[in-house]
């Protein structure tokens, strides 16, 4: 992990949730960590009662769902910080839509944001690291235990269709930077429930239903602690997937 401290890590949706626990742990290893997301004073909020940690924040807004603002990003992070060493593709939504009656624009809005937009991160992310000869990068997808099992309701279909893109462009980012013999590293986090603002925008109150079921639950730390495990490895150790799931998970 030491050979990360001093460089420069960009998080999308670093605003709330997984994205800001990732975003502190960063900070704490001392990484510079650009903060993105759309609301960006929350970045600097989530970031103020960390003052002493070692690393620097430099919180940005941005919209992953549009290619225009992400090459803005990394525009900023290449003519003030050099580039990119590590991706953290967190950002993601998450919305009810059935297969029948879903209506287009909100799968648009899942799949510019969970795959586009997770794409052109690291497309751009990677050229960062190639332009500049950085051979120990990293590219983390925040990933879903949805990436992995099929629907359990149908009202998530495209939720869940968009991370087995995730998981699909992952396995295909791999080859591909063997392919180039590039030592650039990527993996995957696949969490199953965390307590996070993703469930808001949801119609159903989904949270208080899950906890009314006593479903249990993790908390955004436990995801960050798992990105720091992927990027402590020694270089000849590429994580390429882990699977986190609450203990006593009730989801098949
Ligand atoms: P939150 O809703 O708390 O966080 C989502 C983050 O994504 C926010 O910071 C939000 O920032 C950002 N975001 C959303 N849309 C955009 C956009 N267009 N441009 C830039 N940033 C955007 O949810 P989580 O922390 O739970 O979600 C983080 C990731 O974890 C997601 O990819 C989600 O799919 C995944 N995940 C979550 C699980 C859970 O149970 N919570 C389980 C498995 C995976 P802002 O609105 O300020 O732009």
């Amino acid at each position: 992990m030491e050979r990360y401290a001093g460089r420069v890590a960009l998080v999308t949706g670093a605003s709330s949730g997984i994205g800001a626990a990732i975003a502190q742990a960063l900070l704490r290893r001392g990484l510079k960590v650009v903060g993105l997301a759309r609301r960006v004073d929350m970045v600097k909020e989530n970031a103020l009662e960390l003052k002493d940690a070692p690393g620097t924040l430099y919180p940005l807004q941005g919209d992953v769902s549009s290619e225009e603002g992400i090459l803005c990003a990394f525009k900023w992070i290449k003519e003030n910080l050099g580039g990119v060493d590590v991706l953290i593709n967190n950002a993601g939504i998450c919305r009810e839509s059935l297969p029948s009656t879903g209506q287009t624009a909100e799968w648009k809005r899942i799949l510019d944001v969970n795959v586009l937009g997770l794409s052109i991160c690291t497309r751009e992310a990677v050229q960062s690291m190639l332009d500049r000869g950085v051979d120990d990068g990293f590219i983390i997808h925040i990933s879903s235990i949805f990436g992995h099992i099929m629907p359990l309701d149908p009202l998530y279909s495209m939720y869940h269709a968009s991370k087995h893109a995730v998981k699909t462009l992952l396995e295909g980012l791999r080859k591909d930077l063997v392919a180039r013999k590039s030592k650039i590293r990527c993996g995957e986090i696949s969490p199953g429930l965390v307590k996070t603002e993703l469930f808001h925008a949801l119609k159903k109150n989904t949270l208080e239903v899950l906890e009314n079921m006593r479903m249990p639950i993790m908390e955004s730390e436990d995801i960050a602690d798992a990105v720091i495990y992927m990027l402590s490895q020694p270089p000849r150790v590429q994580v390429c997937d882990i699977i986190l799931r609450p203990t006593g998970d009730l989801l098949n």
